[in-house]
């Protein structure tokens, strides 16, 4: 049992079962061991390896999303640009590398990086130096203003509750203590649910549901902001519009483990249903969600990648080992990110944006939801 494992169960013999989004949030955020909290687990030597991290392509076109609807929205001169969860930051600085072209921008922008980490807060500030980044606890310190905002695999670490269905009741997915030593799962006892209930009309019997609240708040939060004072906002994660089922799952290494195998050790998450975001949106346009492949090659990521591949090729072709291996690299990056066995449909773009303003760059105006129904 990990050191946290045994504060866990100190906890569980003290106060009794665990929900789920308590267990995640202790996992995830502990001061002491949490898994962010002392750790970078990004890349092929960590747990995980996220989009940014494969390819500058993927940073370089949202830069290039964000300052055209900055543009389209009338170029404020002073806005917030907001990231959520930035990890390395590697997302952040590809994209201001594009995005500084457009005159203005860089200057009018007010960098804040929203992250509890302070091991990842370190990893940022050695990238984003230059770009003078501001940090904020959460989405309430930011300051007011225009929004425009990237959340790119954030709304799946945000702690989540499950419940299964039983008859006209549901029960709650709790952790406690196994014996002889150890966690479990178990279910609480069956309570009347009608949100649950409005939410999920359709699920069968024995159906696993799973409800965030942080997540929805957020996105509550990024709405109103952007409803009332102007801006865009991208949310890119796994997960799809709607749906049931238990999508927990724990990472390390690059492998899947049990989610109460390591306790603090391993990434815990879960996907994102997009249609609570989009409805806790309200008062914002919600457009999409897209398959993340489809809203990078609208974006011109194949452009892009013969761009940067022919910038390594020779005229005539590569004709030595380094540089064929450099444009193979491009095109494996392409491929990770956008085909449909790889990135290109579990991971889905959501975007919002205010009233009244111009089309949103990726979507199709037919993707533009009148009303989250
Ligand atoms: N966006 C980055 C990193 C994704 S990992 C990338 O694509 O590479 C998740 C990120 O969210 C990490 O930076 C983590 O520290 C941060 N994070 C997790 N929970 C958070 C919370 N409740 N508030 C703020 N940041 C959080």
């Amino acid at each position: 049992m990990t050191p946290l494992g045994e504060v866990i169960e100190r906890l569980i013999a003290e106060h009794g079962p665990m929900r789920l989004d308590e267990y995640m949030a202790l996992c995830l955020g502990h001061p002491e061991h949490g898994y962010y909290t002392r750790r970078d687990p990004l890349g092929a030597g960590g747990d995980f390896t996220t989009a940014p991290e494969i390819s500058q392509m993927f940073g370089e076109l949202i830069g290039a999303w964000l300052a055209e609807v900055w543009q389209g929205r009338g170029a404020p001169e002073r806005f917030v640009l907001a990231e959520l969860g930035p990890g390395r930051g590697t997302l952040m600085r590809d994209a201001l590398r594009v995005a500084a072209r457009v005159p203005g921008f860089a200057s009018a922008a007010e960098l804040w990086l929203v992250e509890t980490s302070p091991a990842l807060r370190a990893r940022q500030a050695e990238l984003l130096g230059p770009f003078r980044p501001n940090w904020a606890g959460r989405l309430d310190d930011l300051p007011p203003g225009p929004l425009f905002l990237v959340a790119n695999e954030f709304f799946d670490a945000l702690p989540a509750r499950q419940f299964r269905r039983a008859d006209m009741a549901w029960c709650e997915r709790l952790v406690i203590r196994a014996e002889p030593s150890g966690l479990a799962f178990a279910w609480g006892p069956p309570r009347p649910e009608p949100e649950l209930a409005r939410r999920f009309p359709l699920a069968p019997d024995g159906a696993i549901v799973e409800v965030n609240a942080g997540a929805e708040a957020a996105a509550a939060w990024i709405g109103a902001r952007i409803a009332a004072e102007g801006g865009a906002a991208l949310v890119i994660d796994y997960g799809d519009w709607d749906g049931t089922g238990d999508t927990l799952q724990a990472v390390k290494a690059h492998r899947f483990v049990g989610a109460l195998e390591d306790p603090g050790a391993a990434d815990l998450t879960t996907h994102v249903r997009f249609r609570a975001l989009g409805e806790a949106a309200g008062p914002a346009i919600v457009a999409g969600p897209v398959p993340q492949g489809v809203f990078l090659e609208r974006l011109g990521i194949t452009a892009r990648a013969n761009a940067l591949a022919r910038g390594l090729a020779p005229a005539g072709g590569p004709d030595r080992g380094g540089e064929a291996d450099a444009v193979e690299a491009i095109v494996r990056a392409h491929r990770r990110l956008t085909h449909p066995d790889e990135m290109g449909i579990l991971f889905r773009v959501l975007g919002l944006t205010s009233r009244g303003s111009a089309r949103l760059p990726g979507f199709d105006p037919a993707e533009i939801r009148a009303s989250t129904d």
